[in-house]
């Protein structure tokens, strides 16, 4: 470069003084929206409301960095409706109920829940909330979540927990619930029942006893094989396959159970698989799932061998007051000393466990209160055909859950950190007493609302010290945030809500019962969109557990990188719907990524903002790119898959904006040989991208993007702006390819030739790329060919 250029290029100094982005800036970015009340949030009339009904996360201990980059997708979805026009309502609620915190405090503060006076343990479930809770809000704040942190609701406070506990009286009146004994799963370490939906599958290694029974009108052996050798007290039935021709002859007759003495009919079945174990089966209550439909089918006594304390009952004789693996071991122990063992077998076993503390489910007939679900099951796949699903192909997790829903829902838990069910009974004739609504009720410890029994008189009552399953709560955001019996106009407009957000994950549960839940309240869905995320995985694609000690704590991540880095390698990182992985250096190479667009920003931040001008023609064709890159990135951003803007912009500043027409317009903008109003178009097309740029990511990194912004362009943040409008022509788009491949091969020759990029060369531009000749002669220093 001679000195005259140097010295040119010294006038140009740039308006962004920072040599690098400082994402410590975030801070006092997030602290000027929050002053501004950018997000403040009321639903006025003339603007079209987009109401999110976001997931209320559970504290229970480190934010999952999976999560994180979930709420700020979940972000995205705001910001980006914001900048479509609408008027969003974006709540921030937290989810304050229930088992996981129950177990987070009890070894936090090294207590046992049922052994801790219940006005204790509540305020020391409560204590540890408030530190969990804090550290998620700043979470929050630290990714730039745009929500209502002003009005913040909890499912714990008064207000929600009485909101649940009318609309549970609501459909107790409306003949929706009932209590019912039935086989039910319950976890023993947890205490309670538990809904289907909360039972996952494991594959447990477990010993298969051969056992031998006797055949009473034969006296000849018949050996059953089984996992639950301590279930033998309850046997009721004995089964074989039809078609299983080893054991015709015993169809009919009776198996004497050993150790009891006890005798039960042997009978054909199908579920009696011939493959499985010697092909005769033994039905107990409870030892699995075809047990309980076996019992149902056949109309079978039960005999209850299990309490809820995990210890056998006075029904297993010798065995009562064990716990099920000491009587297991026992069991099997006289067995062997009585001969009738005749081998053992190690075998994997597909188990149902509890998806929280995961313990092998026991199943336990115990009275619960039920939610009526299967008389719904219709209407609900009527309901989830007609919601509109992001990506649509996940809709198929909602119809699949409920074509396998079998029984209804288990509603009650015997836990103590959670809403009340609001029932009192009456000690002398057990008529329930549910009050009228409108209040928090704690029934385990408030007086019951009737002074006297309506049915027999009676002045003495008890409470149910019973609480609701979690999901009765959170099953119902989407009215609460609706303002739902509390404001009607502004219900009108809420509800119901434009989207919800959740992973998939929890499908089953949360989007299952929030549609059953509200349409039973309201007579329609709760949302008309459902966006279903995919879930963060280790780097190797495997889930994150605490156990495995894989899990990635967010917050350093966040220290060290910024929030941008963080969303933009979030979004960049799957397609909306996919399981992605969390991995340290992707987030560094999503950082890289804001490093040069902010080496853009500061470049052109060196020249005057140019009103418009006559643009010369590598403006027109990096205009028509520009306007060829809004309408992909808004094809994204409608269906909310931030993965395509993300991966559009990046694509267009790294392979095309910057290695291109950045080094064509170099000469022009820094004035040299060109006239003032050659230089001006230049100025002025710079600009227009970076410009077009800026408000175009601005829901992806909307820290950065409000930075420069508010540097260069306006008083006000970019967060008041709308998306870009894809204003230009396309059609110098047409000179693309054969531009980007003679810079290339310019390129190429220089550097087979050990040529800096400024050395001149003599060669032609082509034919095709005339209109271009002027900057890409001085672009590449071409001398034309003798
Ligand atoms: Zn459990
Ligand atoms: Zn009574």
């Amino acid at each position: 470069m001679s000195s005259k250029e140097n010295e040119n290029r010294r006038k140009f100094e740039p308006k962004i003084k920072e040599k690098r982005w400082n994402h410590q800036f975030e801070h006092d970015i997030f602290e000027s929206w929050q002053k501004a009340r950018l997000y403040g949030l009321k639903l006025n009339k003339g603007k079209r409301p987009f109401v999110i009904d976001t997931p209320p996360p559970y504290p229970s201990g480190t934010w999952h960095i999976g999560a994180v980059a979930q709420y700020s997708q979940i972000d995205m979805i705001a910001r980006t409706s914001r900048m479509l026009g609408a008027q969003v309502l974006f709540p921030i609620g937290i989810d304050r109920n229930g088992l996981p915190v129950e177990i987070y405090t009890e070894s936090l503060y090294k207590v046992k829940m049922r052994e801790t006076p219940r006005e204790e343990f509540i305020e020391l479930c409560r204590k540890a909330l408030d530190e969990l809770e804090s550290k998620m809000l700043e979470t929050m704040k630290r990714i730039g979540l745009s929500g209502d942190y002003e009005s913040k609701y909890r499912t714990d406070e008064p207000a929600y927990r009485k909101f649940t506990q009318s609309s549970f009286i609501e459909l107790w009146k409306r003949g929706l619930i009932y209590e019912a004994s039935r086989p039910n799963n319950f976890c023993h370490d947890c205490g309670t029942t538990i809904a289907d939906a909360e039972v996952e599958y494991k594959e447990l290694s477990t010993r298969l006893a051969y056992v031998n029974f006797k055949v009473k009108e034969t006296g000849e052996n018949l050996i059953i094989a089984t996992t639950r050798p301590e279930l033998i007290c309850s046997c009721q039935l004995v089964i074989v396959n039809p078609t299983d021709s080893r054991y015709t002859q015993v169809q009919g007759k009776h198996a004497i159970l050993p150790i009891y003495g006890r005798e039960v009919e042997i009978k054909p079945h199908p579920s009696a698989q011939p493959d499985f174990g010697s092909g005769v089966v033994m039905v107990c209550s409870y030892g699995d799932y075809t047990d309980v439909l076996l019992f149902r089918e056949l109309g079978l006594n039960e005999i209850i061998a299990t309490g809820q304390d995990g210890r056998l009952t006075k029904e297993a004789g010798q065995y009562k007051e064990l716990t099920i693996a000491d009587a297991r071991n026992r069991i099997i122990e006289d067995l062997k000393a009585q001969g009738l063992l005749v081998r053992m077998e190690s075998i994997k076993h597909r188990t149902p466990v509890c998806s929280r503390s995961g313990t092998p489910i026991e199943i336990i007939p115990m009275k619960e209160y039920y939610l009526k679900q299967l008389d719904f099951l219709p209407k609900l796949k009527e309901l989830a055909n007609k919601i509109v699903f992001y990506p649509n192909t996940n809709r198929q997790i909602l119809l699949d859950w409920l074509n396998s829903i079998a029984i209804d829902w288990p509603i009650s838990r015997r836990r103590v950190y959670a809403t009340e069910i609001p029932v009192w009974y009456c000690m002398m004739c057990g008529q329930s007493i549910v009050p009228r609504g409108g209040e928090y009720y704690q029934p385990w410890k408030d007086p019951a609302p009737v002074a006297k029994c309506s049915n027999c008189g009676s002045t003495e009552f008890e409470g149910d010290p019973r609480t609701f399953d979690t999901w009765m709560d959170s099953s119902i955001s989407a009215l609460f945030i609706a303002k739902y019996k509390r404001d009607k106009t502004f219900f009108k407009r809420a509800y119901p809500a434009t989207i919800r957000p959740q992973g998939k994950d929890i499908v089953r549960t949360w989007l299952h019962y929030s549609i059953l839940r509200c349409y039973q309240l309201t007579g329609r869905a709760p949302f008309s969109h459902a966006w279903i995320a995919g879930l963060g995985m280790d780097e190797q694609g495997q889930a994150m557990h605490k156990s495995r000690g894989n899990v990635v704590d967010p917050l350093p991540i966040l220290e060290k990188f910024g929030a941008d880095s963080f969303r933009f390698w979030s979004a960049s990182e799957a397609t909306h719907g996919s399981d992605f992985r969390c991995s340290e250096l992707r987030i560094a190479g999503a950082h890289k990524f804001l490093t040069k667009l902010w080496n853009l920003s500061r470049f052109i931040s060196s020249f005057p903002y140019a009103k418009n001008t006559t643009p010369m023609a590598s403006d027109k064709w990096i205009l028509s790119e520009l306007a060829k890159l809004i309408e992909r990135s808004m094809a994204g951003y409608r269906e909310f898959d931030f993965f395509i803007p993300a991966s559009e912009i990046r694509d267009f500043v790294w392979e095309t904006f910057a290695s291109h027409y950045l080094e064509m317009v170099k000469p022009r903008a820094y004035g040299q040989g060109f006239t003032k109003s050659q230089q001006r178009a230049a100025w002025y097309t710079l600009h227009t991208v970076l410009k077009t740029l800026l408000l175009l990511s601005a829901p992806l990194i909307p820290f950065m993007t409000d930075y420069v912004w508010r540097q260069l362009y306006s008083k006000h943040s970019v967060h008041v702006e709308g998306l870009p409008k894809p204003v230009w022509s396309r059609a110098y788009s047409k000179y693309t390819e054969q531009m980007l491949n003679f810079n290339k091969e310019v390129w190429k020759i220089k550097e087979e030739r050990n040529l800096a990029l400024r050395d001149s060369l003599e060669m032609d531009v082509p034919k095709g790329l005339k209109l271009f000749e002027t900057d890409l002669i001085r672009m590449h220093s071409l001398t034309p060919k003798a």
